[in-house]
């Protein structure tokens, strides 16, 4: 730490994203990424116009993006909020609404990024224990008068609250405002943007990080009614009215006007997600019952720690986290089918010792 560092920030600790070792070429499954291309038309739209173009400033209103997403949900670009990721759309989230000296509630068990942006905009946060089973009860939440941020499906565990239990929890107090983190929703199903139309203390955040095989480009939505989104813009336009480039604007309205392509990426993740729980379930493990695009898992006779040791060594990514309540499990990326059967394999091999 230099001596410049400012008093604020001498003890923030930030985010540790997932590693992305370069030594050997790996099977990675230890941050939820893709494992197949993008759609064939997001490399059509970054073509020379764009390329051309980039002596000029990006559109600050996202225009052709946010009519795009506003389109593929029914609603309007009112309604649609841009950023580079889904992490900036939590960040200007955090901010505008718990920033400075506000208040915010969230799972104890969850991304590990909801602290860290709590710490950074000087937000009191709560942290909620997830029940013994690891899932979130909403009624948990009914005294909070804060805004409440979940993912849904939640990290890392994968299980998922149903629309029913989101909408009770929007209507727990209508002067609080709840914030849906669906990162992982494409593999769920059970979206809640519906309800942004509905009511308006609900805001919805997806990313084409995951689904969309997009997660190098950087981009993120926010869908929630008018009002909620001119305040996110007043702090985007505030901080960084440029966080989407020309090249990602482009590419990203191909990726979410091809659902074709993406609806298949999402179905063969899903079949590979269930072949893989069952596999893991034969051999003895407990498997949560993710709705994710990953499998929460753990050994009763293996530590978490030596698989994912072991796995690395067998040149196999996967994500361990040595938080207290979850440090029996490993975080299992669902892959391709090849992947997933590598995956199998190793893992079987390992416990035969
Ligand atoms: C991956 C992830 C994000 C961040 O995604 P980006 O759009 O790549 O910034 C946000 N929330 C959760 C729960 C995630 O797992």
């Amino acid at each position: 730490m230099s001596k410049f560092l400012s008093n604020l920030y001498s003890s923030l600790e930030p985010y540790t994203p997932g590693e992305q070792p370069k030594d050997k070429a790996y099977i990675k499954l230890n941050t939820n990424e893709s494992p197949f291309p993008p759609s064939p038309k997001v490399v059509e739209a970054i073509s020379t116009d764009v390329i051309n173009d980039l002596n000029l400033y990006p559109d600050p209103e996202v225009g052709l993006l946010r009519d795009a997403i506003a389109e593929n949900f029914g609603v309007k670009r009112e309604n649609i909020f841009v950023g580079n990721g889904s992490d900036d759309v939590i960040a200007f989230s955090v901010m505008a609404f718990s920033g400075r000296g506000g208040n915010l509630a969230c799972p104890d068990i969850t991304y590990g990024f909801y602290p860290v942006y709590a710490e950074l905009f000087g937000v009191n946060l709560t942290e909620v224990p997830l029940r013994d089973d690891f899932s979130v009860k909403v009624e948990d939440y009914k005294d909070f008068t804060c805004p409440v941020i979940i993912a849904n499906p939640n990290a890392p565990t994968g299980l998922m609250l149903s629309l029913n239990e989101v909408e009770d929890l929007v209507n727990q107090n209508p002067n609080r405002l709840v914030i849906m983190d669906e990162a992982y929703m494409d593999f769920g199903k059970k979206s809640a943007v519906e309800l942004t139309k509905k009511y308006s203390n609900i805001m919805v955040i997806q990313t084409f990080s995951k689904s969309r095989s997009l997660a190098g480009l950087r981009v993120g939505f926010a869908v929630a009614n008018e009002e909620i989104i001119r305040d996110l813009e007043t702090m985007r336009f505030s901080f960084n009215p440029y966080n989407i480039n020309s090249l990602t604007m482009r590419a990203a309205t191909a990726a979410i006007k091809d659902k074709a392509y993406y609806d298949g990426c999402i179905d063969e993740i899903i079949a590979n997600r269930e072949l893989t729980k069952n596999e893991l379930i034969k051999m003895g493990f407990r498997v949560l019952d993710s709705k994710s695009n990953f499998i929460f898992a753990s050994h009763p006779e293996y530590s978490a720690k030596a698989l994912y040791e072991e796995l690395k060594n067998r040149g196999i990514l996967v994500r361990y986290f040595s938080k207290e309540r979850i440090k029996d499990f490993v975080r299992i990326t669902v892959g391709s089918k090849e992947q997933m059967q590598s995956v199998v394999n190793e893992i079987t091999n390992i416990l035969k010792g």
